[in-house]
């Protein structure tokens, strides 16, 4: 740090602090206010908590929804779905106690002024599935953000977290968190005495399929930066299913979303040649995984490995037939809003391509990999579940701590829970800011307490990218290439590449083995050694570079957990070419890690699955 620096410390209080302004993180301030009425809650955030996380852009519908009021679906029937679609392996108590609570998240939503479609016939909510209600949501995001702000004693937007804090007193026990002011350069410190992670997923680990002039248009928020998982595995959290990483068939190009379009407006898929392909895989499939293909619905993973097969087998592209139900005009309006109320991106590519959907059947495509908690995919820290129904081997102590101590978590961070959506992540905020409520008030005078030399240690090394470049930048060849440091982006492209080529991105046709991961988990470690050396030449890029920091240590985790998960789970997420199948004898179980962050060394164990609804 130089001498004369202007950066200031800036100590903030708290009892329980929400790492994340997204849906689980406005979820978790709301209801931390409601439960702990005297309490300190604050609520930091790297961007602002009015247009950040996924939502930002705002929403068509919302995924989640039981409609227990009108008796459509009951919260075992969500577990039922999760678990079909995730080909057997999701924490069930968990699932149910989101599932049996979102409806009344929803109601709120409505009450603070979200407008829900309903059904003019009903006048039940517009359903566009059988777990989705339609929105206008444009305005989704900022109505949570009003809710959190009125609940929280104070926000903190702008602020990047870069780690938390641990005890002094108490081993494995959590005291707070250090970040940085993305404009004025100050250090924070949090003190708290529950910290609730709801930072998100991870978008720009795998290599996208738009890079160049089109880097930054991905299907996940590239603002996700894998904090949620970073910052639990620092401090040696485990973490559960990190090989599940999720794979979205979507529009070519602009990543919009399909669902309203197969559920709402009822189009459907077909190859260059104009043919049903699906069923012509079926008896592979089964091959491979067994009963789970002939399912109700058919498992997402399962529809994406037809498409891929289909494409490399030369009869690709896969278009969605839309030319028939445009021809409707309520259609047409319906598929459009549908882009324009949360993908808008999608609606200029299709104008920019020349493609009216009227007139020619658009492309479809599948993603690069996410890793994420609350979607078609369940990664994330491992976590106690709810007292009332979890099997005593997933309970220890509060429902969403993690095996940290005062440390919990909601939403794409929390894994083993797929199919939350946003509904489900509000909700399971709200869940885990009831428990962290609790454990303040258990705490008592037994108040954690940070270690200033901790703290002092972190300082330096998180502005320690800008000293790198104030050095090293004299020494600059060809604009931007520098032999005393490496910048952000470098860094980002170097492990995009890794995760591409060695642990099953596009490039490989998402498909790897183990001399594959092998390789790239060392080339992981030289990426990691190199990230001494990152150089950042403002505050901008020194978020660039934590964020990194953040990605890479996530993605070692997910190359960890894909090694020690010999099989093919989820065909059409990712391929082990060297055990090419399911299998149910070795591996229904869930997989955990854990990371020693003094040694540098994953500790990898088998987990139960325990199937609690019929
Ligand atoms: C493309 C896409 C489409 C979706 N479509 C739908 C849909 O149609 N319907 C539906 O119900 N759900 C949908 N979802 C799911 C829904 O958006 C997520 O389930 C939900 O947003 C997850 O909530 P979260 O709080 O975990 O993450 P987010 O809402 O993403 O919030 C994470 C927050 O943490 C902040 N943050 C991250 N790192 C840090 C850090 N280091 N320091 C401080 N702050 C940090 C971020 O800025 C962000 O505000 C969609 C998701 C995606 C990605």
């Amino acid at each position: 740090m130089g001498l004369f620096t202007r950066r200031k410390t800036v100590f903030v209080d708290s009892d329980i602090l929400v790492i994340g302004g997204g849906m689980s993180g406005c979820g978790a301030t709301y209801e931390s206010r409601y439960w702990g009425r005297d309490l300190k809650i604050v609520c930091v955030e790297k961007a602002n908590i009015e247009r950040s996380g996924a939502v930002a852009q705002g929403l068509y519908a919302i995924n989640c929804y039981m409609g227990m009021q009108w008796d459509e679906n009951q919260p075992e029937d969500h577990v039922r779905y999760a678990r079909n679609d995730l080909m057997g392996l999701v924490r069930e108590d968990l699932g149910y106690d989101i599932a049996r609570h979102v409806d009344a998240t929803v109601h709120k939503f409505e009450e603070w002024g979200l407008p829900i479609m309903r059904d003019p016939e009903t006048g039940r909510y517009q359903r566009e599935g059988k777990w989705q209600i339609m929105i206008h949501g444009e305005s989704y995001k900022p109505i949570m953000a009003e809710a959190a702000r009125k609940a929280a004693t104070e926000i903190y937007n702008r602020i990047m977290v870069t780690h938390l804090l641990m005890d002094k007193t108490r081993p494995n026990r959590v005291a707070g968190a250090v970040g940085f002011n993305v404009r004025d350069g100050n250090f924070y410190v949090f003190q708290a005495k529950a910290v609730i992670v709801a930072a998100g997923g991870a978008s720009h680990i795998f290599k996208p399929r738009s890079v160049g002039e089109g880097m930054g248009r991905t299907w996940y928020a590239p603002w996700s930066s894998a904090s949620a998982y970073a910052l639990p595995i620092q401090v040696g959290a485990k973490m559960t299913q990190m090989e599940n990483r999720i794979v979205l068939t979507r529009f070519k190009d602009g990543y919009g979303p399909v669902g309203a379009y197969f559920l709402h407006l009822k189009t459907y898929t077909e190859n260059a040649y104009g043919e049903d392909y699906e069923a012509y895989w079926r008896d592979s499939i089964e091959q491979m995984v067994g009963d789970y293909v002939n399912r109700h619905p058919v498992p997402t993973c399962l529809r994406n490995h037809a498409l891929l097969e289909e494409v490399k087998a030369g009869r690709g592209p896969i278009r969605m037939v839309t030319k028939e139900a445009f021809k409707d005009p309520h259609k047409e309006t319906v598929g459009w809003e549908n882009f324009l109320g949360m993908t808008i991106g999608q609606a200029v590519v299709w104008a920019s391509q020349n493609i009216d959907p009227k007139e020619i059947n658009p492309e479809l495509t599948t993603s690069e990999p996410y890793v994420m908690g609350s979607h078609a995919t369940c990664s994330g820290a491992w976590a106690s579940g709810p007292e009332d129904y979890a099997p005593s081997e997933y309970q220890w102590g509060y429902n969403r701590m993690m095996t940290v101590d005062g440390l919990f978590g909601a939403g794409d961070t929390i894994g083993g829970t797929a199919h939350k959506f946003s509904s489900g992540s509000f909700t399971e905020g709200r869940i885990a800011a009831k428990a962290a409520v609790k454990y303040v008030t258990d705490l008592g005078n037994d108040r954690p307490q940070i270690d200033e030399t901790e703290y002092q240690g972190l300082k330096t090394v998180i502005y320690q990218p800008m000293e790198n470049y104030e050095i090293g930048r004299n020494e600059i060849v060809a604009g931007t290439v520098s032999p005393s440091y490496i910048l952000p982006l470098h860094g980002l492209q170097r492990l995009e590449k890794i995760m591409d080529e060695y642990v099953g991105g596009i490039g490989a046709h998402y498909t790897t083995n183990e001399p594959l991961l092998t390789r790239g988990l060392e080339l992981l470690t030289m990426l990691k050694e190199d990230l001494a050396h990152l150089g950042a030449e403002d505050l901008h890029q020194l978020q660039r570079a934590w964020e990194l920091q953040h990605r890479v240590l996530a993605s070692e985790s997910v190359a960890q957990h894909t090694l020690f998960r010999q099989e093919t789970r989820w065909p059409g997420y990712y391929y082990r070419a060297d055990h090419p199948k399911l299998d149910d004898t070795d591996w229904h179980c869930f997989t955990l890690s854990r990371y020693d962050s003094e040694s540098g060394e994953w500790e990898m164990e088998k987990a139960p699955v325990y199937h609690i609804v019929d």
